[in-house]
Protein backbone atom coordinates (compact mmCIF):
# COMPACT_ATOMS: atom_id res chain seq x y z
CA UNK A 1 0.00 0.00 0.00
CA UNK A 2 2.59 2.77 -1.14
CA UNK A 3 2.01 6.37 -1.47
CA UNK A 4 3.88 8.40 -4.47
CA UNK A 5 3.52 11.86 -4.62
CA UNK A 6 4.87 12.87 -8.22
CA UNK A 7 6.33 16.59 -9.20
CA UNK A 8 3.41 17.70 -6.79
CA UNK A 9 2.71 21.78 -7.13
CA UNK A 10 -0.23 23.26 -4.94
CA UNK A 11 -0.79 26.77 -5.43
CA UNK A 12 -3.07 29.15 -3.69
CA UNK A 13 -3.32 32.49 -6.01
CA UNK A 14 -0.27 33.36 -6.42
CA UNK A 15 1.31 31.23 -3.29
CA UNK A 16 3.14 28.25 -3.75
CA UNK A 17 2.34 26.04 -1.00
CA UNK A 18 3.68 22.94 -2.82
CA UNK A 19 6.79 23.49 -4.94
CA UNK A 20 7.37 19.96 -7.60
CA UNK A 21 7.39 17.38 -4.61
CA UNK A 22 8.41 13.76 -5.05
CA UNK A 23 7.83 11.52 -2.32
CA UNK A 24 7.87 7.44 -2.07
CA UNK A 25 6.13 5.71 0.65
CA UNK A 26 6.68 2.17 1.01
CA UNK A 27 4.02 0.00 2.04
CA UNK A 28 3.95 0.14 5.97
CA UNK A 29 5.74 2.80 6.58
CA UNK A 30 5.69 5.27 9.01
CA UNK A 31 6.82 8.54 7.86
CA UNK A 32 6.94 12.09 9.78
CA UNK A 33 6.47 14.96 8.09
CA UNK A 34 8.66 17.69 9.87
CA UNK A 35 9.15 21.15 8.99
CA UNK A 36 8.34 24.51 10.74
CA UNK A 37 4.82 26.22 10.56
CA UNK A 38 3.71 26.98 6.95
CA UNK A 39 5.99 24.52 5.25
CA UNK A 40 3.14 22.83 3.64
CA UNK A 41 3.18 19.76 5.30
CA UNK A 42 -0.66 19.86 5.94
CA UNK A 43 -1.37 20.55 2.53
CA UNK A 44 0.52 17.46 1.29
CA UNK A 45 -1.45 15.67 3.52
CA UNK A 46 -4.86 17.25 2.12
CA UNK A 47 -3.87 16.34 -1.35
CA UNK A 48 -2.75 12.93 -0.31
CA UNK A 49 -6.14 12.40 1.12
CA UNK A 50 -7.78 13.68 -1.76
CA UNK A 51 -9.01 17.17 0.37
CA UNK A 52 -6.82 19.05 -2.12
CA UNK A 53 -6.36 18.66 -5.65
CA UNK A 54 -2.78 19.95 -7.22
CA UNK A 55 -2.52 22.55 -9.57
CA UNK A 56 0.58 20.19 -11.52
CA UNK A 57 1.98 16.72 -10.49
CA UNK A 58 0.58 12.91 -9.89
CA UNK A 59 -0.88 11.09 -6.15
CA UNK A 60 -0.01 7.44 -6.88
CA UNK A 61 -1.60 5.00 -4.18
CA UNK A 62 -0.54 1.37 -4.49
CA UNK A 63 1.03 2.22 -7.95
CA UNK A 64 -2.97 3.62 -9.53
CA UNK A 65 -2.89 7.39 -10.46
CA UNK A 66 -5.55 8.81 -8.04
CA UNK A 67 -4.19 12.40 -8.17
CA UNK A 68 -8.23 13.43 -9.22
CA UNK A 69 -9.96 10.40 -7.26
CA UNK A 70 -12.86 11.03 -4.61
CA UNK A 71 -11.80 10.85 -1.42
CA UNK A 72 -13.62 7.74 -0.61
CA UNK A 73 -12.38 5.80 -3.48
CA UNK A 74 -9.03 6.12 -1.60
CA UNK A 75 -9.39 4.65 1.36
CA UNK A 76 -7.68 7.00 4.14
CA UNK A 77 -8.21 6.90 7.69
CA UNK A 78 -7.70 10.64 9.04
CA UNK A 79 -7.02 12.19 13.00
CA UNK A 80 -6.70 15.73 13.18
CA UNK A 81 -5.58 17.64 16.35
CA UNK A 82 -8.96 19.40 16.78
CA UNK A 83 -10.66 16.65 15.17
CA UNK A 84 -13.92 16.66 17.63
CA UNK A 85 -15.66 13.27 18.24
CA UNK A 86 -19.11 13.73 18.30
CA UNK A 87 -20.28 14.62 21.43
CA UNK A 88 -23.63 13.65 21.66
CA UNK A 89 -22.16 9.96 20.83
CA UNK A 90 -20.68 7.36 23.21
CA UNK A 91 -17.43 6.18 22.89
CA UNK A 92 -18.77 3.18 20.94
CA UNK A 93 -21.19 5.26 18.99
CA UNK A 94 -18.17 6.80 17.69
CA UNK A 95 -16.12 4.77 16.79
CA UNK A 96 -19.24 2.43 14.46
CA UNK A 97 -19.91 5.74 13.30
CA UNK A 98 -17.54 4.91 10.02
CA UNK A 99 -19.23 1.32 9.57
CA UNK A 100 -23.04 2.72 9.74
CA UNK A 101 -22.04 5.20 7.36
CA UNK A 102 -21.36 2.54 4.83
CA UNK A 103 -23.88 2.41 1.52
CA UNK A 104 -26.50 -0.29 2.74
CA UNK A 105 -24.98 -3.26 0.47
CA UNK A 106 -21.61 -2.78 2.26
CA UNK A 107 -22.76 -1.87 5.49
CA UNK A 108 -21.86 -5.02 8.11
CA UNK A 109 -24.09 -6.70 9.94
CA UNK A 110 -25.08 -4.99 13.84
CA UNK A 111 -23.26 -7.79 15.32
CA UNK A 112 -20.58 -7.41 13.07
CA UNK A 113 -20.17 -3.86 14.33
CA UNK A 114 -20.26 -4.47 17.71
CA UNK A 115 -17.61 -7.11 17.50
CA UNK A 116 -15.38 -4.57 15.54
CA UNK A 117 -15.80 -1.95 17.46
CA UNK A 118 -15.03 -3.94 20.68
CA UNK A 119 -11.90 -5.26 18.88
CA UNK A 120 -10.57 -1.85 18.31
CA UNK A 121 -12.07 -0.50 21.54
CA UNK A 122 -9.60 -3.32 22.96
CA UNK A 123 -6.43 -2.60 20.90
CA UNK A 124 -6.24 1.23 21.79
CA UNK A 125 -6.78 -0.10 25.50
CA UNK A 126 -9.75 1.36 25.96
CA UNK A 127 -12.84 -0.71 26.29
CA UNK A 128 -13.88 -0.14 30.11
CA UNK A 129 -14.93 3.64 28.21
CA UNK A 130 -17.46 2.40 25.37
CA UNK A 131 -20.81 3.83 27.44
CA UNK A 132 -18.90 7.28 28.07
CA UNK A 133 -19.59 10.59 26.27
CA UNK A 134 -16.82 12.31 25.17
CA UNK A 135 -16.69 15.19 27.53
CA UNK A 136 -15.68 12.41 30.06
CA UNK A 137 -12.68 11.28 28.60
CA UNK A 138 -8.77 12.88 28.53
CA UNK A 139 -7.30 14.66 25.73
CA UNK A 140 -5.32 11.38 25.69
CA UNK A 141 -8.24 9.17 25.64
CA UNK A 142 -10.11 11.18 23.25
CA UNK A 143 -7.12 10.95 20.66
CA UNK A 144 -6.60 7.08 20.57
CA UNK A 145 -10.80 6.84 20.30
CA UNK A 146 -10.02 9.54 17.74
CA UNK A 147 -7.58 7.23 16.65
CA UNK A 148 -10.19 3.68 16.85
CA UNK A 149 -12.54 5.59 14.39
CA UNK A 150 -10.08 5.93 11.69
CA UNK A 151 -9.23 2.30 12.06
CA UNK A 152 -12.52 0.99 12.06
CA UNK A 153 -13.06 1.69 8.01
CA UNK A 154 -9.77 -1.08 7.86
CA UNK A 155 -7.92 1.93 5.38
CA UNK A 156 -5.28 1.23 3.75
CA UNK A 157 -3.46 4.87 4.72
CA UNK A 158 -3.75 6.19 7.74
CA UNK A 159 -3.01 10.25 7.71
CA UNK A 160 -2.18 12.14 10.98
CA UNK A 161 -2.19 15.88 11.09
CA UNK A 162 -0.32 16.83 14.28
CA UNK A 163 -2.59 14.13 16.39
CA UNK A 164 -1.11 15.35 19.65
CA UNK A 165 -0.18 18.73 18.91
CA UNK A 166 -2.83 19.79 21.37
CA UNK A 167 -1.67 17.32 24.28
CA UNK A 168 0.51 18.15 27.40
CA UNK A 169 3.81 16.57 27.47
CA UNK A 170 3.89 13.68 29.56
CA UNK A 171 0.34 12.57 27.42
CA UNK A 172 2.01 13.31 24.43
CA UNK A 173 5.30 11.23 25.33
CA UNK A 174 2.79 8.01 26.34
CA UNK A 175 0.55 8.56 22.74
CA UNK A 176 4.07 8.30 20.88
CA UNK A 177 5.23 5.30 22.36
CA UNK A 178 1.80 3.57 21.87
CA UNK A 179 1.00 5.15 18.30
CA UNK A 180 4.17 3.03 17.37
CA UNK A 181 3.34 -0.01 19.24
CA UNK A 182 0.29 0.33 17.35
CA UNK A 183 1.85 0.79 13.90
CA UNK A 184 4.12 -1.84 14.82
CA UNK A 185 0.84 -4.30 15.04
CA UNK A 186 -1.28 -3.22 12.23
CA UNK A 187 1.26 -2.24 9.33
CA UNK A 188 -0.89 0.45 8.51
CA UNK A 189 1.13 2.89 5.79
CA UNK A 190 1.04 5.53 7.86
CA UNK A 191 1.40 9.76 7.21
CA UNK A 192 1.52 11.97 10.34
CA UNK A 193 2.52 15.60 10.48
CA UNK A 194 4.65 17.20 13.17
CA UNK A 195 6.46 20.45 14.51
CA UNK A 196 7.85 18.79 16.78
CA UNK A 197 11.59 17.07 15.68
CA UNK A 198 11.46 14.92 18.88
CA UNK A 199 8.24 13.36 18.29
CA UNK A 200 9.34 12.61 14.88
CA UNK A 201 12.74 10.69 15.86
CA UNK A 202 10.99 9.17 18.73
CA UNK A 203 7.90 7.50 16.21
CA UNK A 204 8.95 7.56 12.26
CA UNK A 205 10.75 4.90 10.80
CA UNK A 206 11.53 7.67 8.39
CA UNK A 207 11.38 11.59 8.50
CA UNK A 208 10.43 14.14 5.34
CA UNK A 209 11.95 17.73 6.14
CA UNK A 210 9.94 20.04 4.64
CA UNK A 211 10.62 23.65 4.54
CA UNK A 212 9.40 26.13 1.94
CA UNK A 213 6.92 23.86 0.55
CA UNK A 214 10.08 21.81 -0.92
CA UNK A 215 11.12 18.99 0.36
CA UNK A 216 15.00 19.25 1.81
CA UNK A 217 15.39 15.63 3.29
CA UNK A 218 14.27 12.77 3.59
CA UNK A 219 15.77 9.62 5.77
CA UNK A 220 15.92 7.86 8.90
CA UNK A 221 16.30 9.79 12.19
CA UNK A 222 20.03 8.84 12.43
CA UNK A 223 20.63 9.55 8.82
CA UNK A 224 18.94 13.33 9.14
CA UNK A 225 20.80 13.75 12.57
CA UNK A 226 24.20 12.70 11.96
CA UNK A 227 24.26 13.32 7.74
CA UNK A 228 21.87 16.45 7.40
CA UNK A 229 21.68 17.26 3.60
CA UNK A 230 21.39 20.83 3.65
CA UNK A 231 21.69 23.68 5.76
CA UNK A 232 18.48 24.18 6.88
CA UNK A 233 17.55 20.40 8.13
CA UNK A 234 21.26 21.17 9.92
CA UNK A 235 20.00 23.93 12.05
CA UNK A 236 16.03 22.62 12.03
CA UNK A 237 17.08 18.94 13.79
CA UNK A 238 18.90 19.53 17.37
CA UNK A 239 21.08 22.17 18.74
CA UNK A 240 24.51 23.30 16.75
CA UNK A 241 27.45 25.93 16.66
CA UNK A 242 27.58 27.16 13.14
CA UNK A 243 31.06 28.61 12.14
CA UNK A 244 31.78 30.74 9.39
CA UNK A 245 35.69 30.38 7.60
CA UNK A 246 37.53 29.33 4.33
CA UNK A 247 39.10 25.80 3.34
CA UNK A 248 43.02 25.63 3.47
CA UNK A 249 44.79 22.48 3.87
CA UNK A 250 41.73 19.97 4.84
CA UNK A 251 40.95 22.17 7.67
CA UNK A 252 38.08 24.77 7.90
CA UNK A 253 39.99 28.35 9.13
CA UNK A 254 37.59 30.38 11.21
CA UNK A 255 39.52 33.47 13.10
CA UNK A 256 42.16 31.74 14.78
CA UNK A 257 40.27 28.58 14.91
CA UNK A 258 41.59 25.37 12.71
CA UNK A 259 39.10 22.46 12.55
CA UNK A 260 39.96 19.22 10.53
CA UNK A 261 37.23 18.18 8.07
CA UNK A 262 37.99 15.06 6.97
CA UNK A 263 38.02 12.65 4.12
CA UNK A 264 35.24 14.82 2.09
CA UNK A 265 37.43 18.02 2.10
CA UNK A 266 39.64 17.25 -1.50
CA UNK A 267 36.11 18.05 -2.97
CA UNK A 268 36.04 21.43 -1.69
CA UNK A 269 38.54 24.67 -3.39
CA UNK A 270 41.08 25.55 -1.46
CA UNK A 271 39.80 29.48 0.22
CA UNK A 272 35.99 28.90 -0.96
CA UNK A 273 33.88 30.08 2.02
CA UNK A 274 32.09 27.81 3.77
CA UNK A 275 29.85 27.26 6.95
CA UNK A 276 30.41 24.68 9.34
CA UNK A 277 27.79 22.75 11.31
CA UNK A 278 29.40 21.20 14.46
CA UNK A 279 26.88 19.52 17.34
CA UNK A 280 27.25 20.48 20.86
CA UNK A 281 28.06 16.12 21.31
CA UNK A 282 30.73 16.69 18.45
CA UNK A 283 33.03 18.89 20.54
CA UNK A 284 35.37 17.60 23.23
CA UNK A 285 36.45 19.45 25.96
CA UNK A 286 40.15 19.01 27.33
CA UNK A 287 42.20 20.70 29.99
CA UNK A 288 44.65 22.91 28.22
CA UNK A 289 47.59 21.13 29.91
CA UNK A 290 46.44 17.68 29.31
CA UNK A 291 48.68 17.02 26.12
CA UNK A 292 50.85 18.74 24.35
CA UNK A 293 48.29 18.69 21.31
CA UNK A 294 46.01 20.21 23.43
CA UNK A 295 48.17 23.26 23.87
CA UNK A 296 47.47 23.71 20.43
CA UNK A 297 43.70 23.70 20.19
CA UNK A 298 41.55 26.18 20.27
CA UNK A 299 40.18 28.00 24.06
CA UNK A 300 37.55 28.73 25.69
CA UNK A 301 36.28 29.90 29.48
CA UNK A 302 33.50 28.07 30.55
CA UNK A 303 30.52 29.98 30.98
CA UNK A 304 27.76 28.08 32.56
CA UNK A 305 26.90 24.16 33.28
CA UNK A 306 23.74 22.97 33.14
CA UNK A 307 23.04 19.72 34.01
CA UNK A 308 20.51 17.89 32.05
CA UNK A 309 19.90 14.55 33.02
CA UNK A 310 22.09 11.99 31.70
CA UNK A 311 24.23 14.81 30.15
CA UNK A 312 25.79 17.99 30.96
CA UNK A 313 25.18 21.11 28.77
CA UNK A 314 28.28 23.58 28.72
CA UNK A 315 28.64 27.30 27.27
CA UNK A 316 31.71 28.25 26.65
CA UNK A 317 32.78 31.61 25.65
CA UNK A 318 35.74 31.63 22.89
CA UNK A 319 39.09 32.77 24.40
CA UNK A 320 40.66 32.66 20.03
CA UNK A 321 38.89 34.50 17.91
CA UNK A 322 35.99 32.46 15.70
CA UNK A 323 33.26 33.73 13.51
CA UNK A 324 30.45 32.29 14.94
CA UNK A 325 27.22 32.08 13.37
CA UNK A 326 23.94 34.29 15.53
CA UNK A 327 26.15 33.66 19.08
CA UNK A 328 28.65 34.42 21.01
CA UNK A 329 28.77 31.39 22.78
CA UNK A 330 29.39 27.80 22.05
CA UNK A 331 27.24 24.74 23.29
CA UNK A 332 28.72 21.84 23.94
CA UNK A 333 27.44 18.66 25.61
CA UNK A 334 29.41 15.98 27.61
CA UNK A 335 28.15 12.40 29.02
CA UNK A 336 27.86 12.59 32.58
CA UNK A 337 30.92 10.27 33.45
CA UNK A 338 33.01 12.77 31.04
CA UNK A 339 31.92 15.58 32.90
CA UNK A 340 32.20 14.00 36.16
CA UNK A 341 36.02 13.08 34.71
CA UNK A 342 36.65 16.38 33.81
CA UNK A 343 35.12 18.35 36.89
CA UNK A 344 35.39 21.84 35.40
CA UNK A 345 34.06 25.02 37.06
CA UNK A 346 32.78 28.08 35.31
CA UNK A 347 35.22 30.38 34.96
CA UNK A 348 37.99 27.88 34.23
CA UNK A 349 39.74 27.64 30.50
CA UNK A 350 39.47 24.38 28.57
CA UNK A 351 40.66 23.69 24.95
CA UNK A 352 38.00 22.41 22.06
CA UNK A 353 38.18 20.08 19.58
CA UNK A 354 35.71 19.00 16.88
CA UNK A 355 35.04 15.69 16.50
CA UNK A 356 32.43 15.95 13.21
CA UNK A 357 31.74 19.07 11.44
CA UNK A 358 29.00 19.10 7.93
CA UNK A 359 29.77 21.73 6.12
CA UNK A 360 28.26 23.17 3.19
P1 LIG B 1 1.35 24.41 10.37
O1 LIG B 1 2.44 23.60 11.03
O2 LIG B 1 1.31 25.82 10.87
O3 LIG B 1 0.02 23.73 10.37
P2 LIG B 1 1.83 23.56 7.63
O4 LIG B 1 3.25 23.22 7.33
O5 LIG B 1 0.90 22.45 7.86
O6 LIG B 1 1.79 24.59 8.84
P3 LIG B 1 0.05 24.35 5.53
O7 LIG B 1 -1.18 24.36 6.37
O8 LIG B 1 0.22 23.24 4.58
O9 LIG B 1 1.34 24.49 6.44
O10 LIG B 1 0.09 25.73 4.74
C1 LIG B 1 1.15 26.04 3.84
C2 LIG B 1 0.95 27.45 3.34
O11 LIG B 1 -0.18 27.50 2.46
C3 LIG B 1 0.68 28.47 4.44
O12 LIG B 1 1.39 29.64 4.14
C4 LIG B 1 -0.81 28.68 4.38
O13 LIG B 1 -1.14 29.99 4.79
C5 LIG B 1 -1.12 28.46 2.92
N1 LIG B 1 -2.47 27.92 2.74
C6 LIG B 1 -2.91 26.72 3.18
N2 LIG B 1 -4.18 26.51 2.82
C7 LIG B 1 -4.58 27.62 2.15
C8 LIG B 1 -5.79 28.03 1.51
N3 LIG B 1 -6.86 27.24 1.49
N4 LIG B 1 -5.80 29.24 0.91
C9 LIG B 1 -4.72 30.03 0.90
N5 LIG B 1 -3.54 29.71 1.47
C10 LIG B 1 -3.46 28.52 2.09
Amino acid sequence: MSITARAITKRFGAFTALDDINLDVESGDLIALLGPSGCGKTTLLRVIAGMEFPDEGAVLLDGEDMTHAHIQRREVGFVFQHYALFRHMTVFENVAFGLRSRPRRERPSEQAIRHKVHELLELVQLGWLADRFPAQLSGGQRQRIALARALAIEPRYLLLDEPFGALDASVRKELRRWLRHLHDELHVTSLFVTHDQEEAMEVASRIVVMNKGRIEQVGTPEEIYDHPATPFVSTFIGNVNVLKGHISNGRLLSGDWQLPLGEDTPSVAKGASITGYVRPHDIALLRPQATPEAAGLPRGRVHHIQPMGGTYQFEIAPLDPVELLDKSILEVELSRRDAAHLNLAVGETVAMQALTIHWY
